[in-house]
């Protein structure tokens, strides 16, 4: 088997991380990206939407792949700099208000200036609300962000160079534990482009070449629902999607296995695609596990919906409370890694 450079892959994934990508703001994680395959032999390409599009021409052209995986994130924007010099957000993805409650975050100024905060409910200290503070409910209305400047009024704010429309970046908070584990947000889906560009580099490191001309297709709006519904040529067949696998209960994924997905919010996705992938698990021993999504869509259904005529699977590393603080553990890493090494030598 192809030799995986989990520690190189690791690395890569802790710079993604600390590398914000609220979508809509994604120009810095894909340059990010496009430096590390560089030094692969792909041509590399953007399209006007922003998306890194990177194409491995392979051994044959007769049934031409794609894979993607996106970099943008969950986040938000200022909706409103308030009275009292706070912020009301508006959410970008979906996420519940009370994941990010005392999360740390940035907002990022027009003029390319930062200014950090926290985002905490409007009645934020049991000292001065008491039980208030524990009933309010978590909703946009009721949240805002602490700024970390003298400000007590909007026109202060404005004078730190604020303003509507400023996107906002949480805190990812990531954390490579000595036993293994990756903790962090947004390792949906920063994890799964990780695992694309290991698996390219356990190629590039072993002199091997895909079996077929690849498109690899890093999408910067899948977490609004239409990163993938361009950038993948009309000549390709096969579309994997490199996303999170649900880990939790009910469910068979977990951090230490590459997660196939049969079917989630958006139907299923194709079956004898997902049986190759599951064969090809089988003959090479790696561990995977099967699953159903109940709330969950991906950019192949997005490429899906905007009508391109291919297959579509979905496969990624197990992680853990998905949208909220995440985890997965390298062994996920791996064996994502080592299935993508597989079909894209099959
Ligand atoms: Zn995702």
């Amino acid at each position: 088997m192809v030799k995986v450079d989990i520690d190189w892959t690791t690395e890569f994934l802790v710079g993604l991380l600390n590398t914000p990508s609220p979508t809509g703001d994604t120009a810095r994680a894909i340059a990010y990206v496009r430096d590390a395959l560089a030094a692969f032999p792909l041509q590399l390409t953007l399209n006007r939407k922003g998306a890194l599009i990177a194409t491995w021409p392979g051994a044959s052209t007769d049934c031409p792949r794609a894979l993607t995986a996106h970099v943008d994130t969950l986040g938000a924007m200022v909706q409103q700099v308030k009275g009292n010099g706070r912020l009301r957000l508006t959410q970008i993805g979906g996420y519940a208000w009370n994941s990010v409650e005392g999360e740390g975050c940035t907002v990022m100024t027009a003029e390319g200036g930062h200014c950090s905060g926290t985002i905490l409910p409007t009645k934020s200290s049991v000292h001065v609300h008491g039980q208030e503070m524990r009933e309010l409910e978590r909703k946009g209305e009721n949240m805002e962000v602490r700024l970390d400047a003298r400000t007590g009024a909007a026109d202060e704010t404005r004078a730190l160079g604020i303003e509507v429309g400023d996107f906002v970046a949480l805190d990812p908070r990531v954390q490579v534990t000595e036993t293994g584990f990756v903790r962090s947000r947004h390792l949906d889906d920063k994890a799964g482009v990780a695992v694309i560009v290991g698996a390219i580099k356990a190629l590039a490191d072993a002199g091997l070449q895909p079996a077929q001309r690849t498109t690899f297709h890093i999408s910067n709006y899948e977490e609004v629902g239409h990163g993938a519904s361009t950038g993948i040529p009309a000549d390709v067949q096969e579309l994997l999607a490199v996303d999170m696998g649900a880990v939790g209960e009910g469910l068979q994924g977990d951090e230490f296995s590459v997660s196939i997905c049969a079917k989630d919010s958006g139907g299923p996705y194709d079956l004898g695609f997902r049986r190759r992938l599951v064969a090809l698990c089988e003959a090479a021993d790696i561990p995977y596990r099967l699953d159903v999504y109940p709330y969950y869509g991906s950019d192949g259904e997005a490429a899906w919906r905007a009508g391109a005529d291919l297959v579509v699977g979905l496969i990624g590393p197990g992680v853990d409370a998905s949208h909220s603080y995440e985890r997965t553990h390298q062994d996920s890493l791996t064996a994502s890694v080592q299935l993508l090494v597989e079909y894209l030598l099959s």
